[in-house]
């Protein structure tokens, strides 16, 4: 997601800023933007620590995590991503991307009823010991239920999410994909750059 002001972000988080602190216009020497957004803003990453105190950060992650083949997994329910829709060959260690009808609405403002992941969803890709989960809105759980469920079942089984994610133009199947965050030391996620390869 280009990361701009205006954008949307998650009810209560900090508005995307972006002020020039030293202008060529203004007879400075160089421009430079000072930005404020939070460590969620537009695509993604949270660390374990997002919801449970003392695990691991976002300078922890391992950095082959997020690079490497995924699997693009469509899925057409306008509500949430359930149990039977995951595919029965997830194994242990794979990165699986959600591609959802939130891909094709791209709305300007937040979107309260985007879809997400069930807490029952969650639960068996913990069990599968998937290794990461990305969806294609701002979080892995709902905005008006199954929000901490979902990511304290996903967050508490070591599984690192990719939040934010845009799928429209990728295919559901096997790709290469890149997705490495700014390395904020300590921090609970940290905005990405995502790419995808087909
Ligand atoms: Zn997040």
């Amino acid at each position: 997601m280009p990361v701009a002001p205006g954008m949307p972000v998650w009810p209560g988080d900090p508005e995307v800023r972006a002020r020039l602190c030293s202008s060529i216009a203004a007879g400075d020497g160089c421009d430079v933007t000072a930005l404020v957004l939070s460590t969620h803003t537009g695509t993604h990453i949270d660390a374990p620590a997002h919801f449970v105190a003392g695990a691991a950060a976002i300078d922890a992650m391992p950095m082959e995590l997020m690079t490497g083949r995924a699997l693009v997994v469509q899925v057409e329910d306008e509500i949430c991503i359930r149990p039977e829709h995951l595919p029965s060959c997830l194994k242990r260690g794979d990165r699986v991307l959600f591609r959802t009808p939130n891909s094709m609405r791209r709305l300007a403002g937040f979107d309260e009823d985007f879809v997400y992941v069930s807490a029952a969803a969650a639960t068996a890709l913990a069990e599968a010991a998937v290794a990461l989960v990305g969806i294609d809105y701002l979080s892995v759980g709902g905005f008006h239920t199954e929000c901490v469920e979902t990511h304290l079942a996903l967050l508490a089984a070591g599984i690192w999410l990719v939040e934010g994610l845009h799928l429209a133009e990728v295919p559901p199947g096997v790709c290469e994909f890149i997705c490495l965050p700014l390395r904020i030391a300590g921090a609970d996620g940290a905005p990405a750059r995502a790419l995808v390869g087909v």
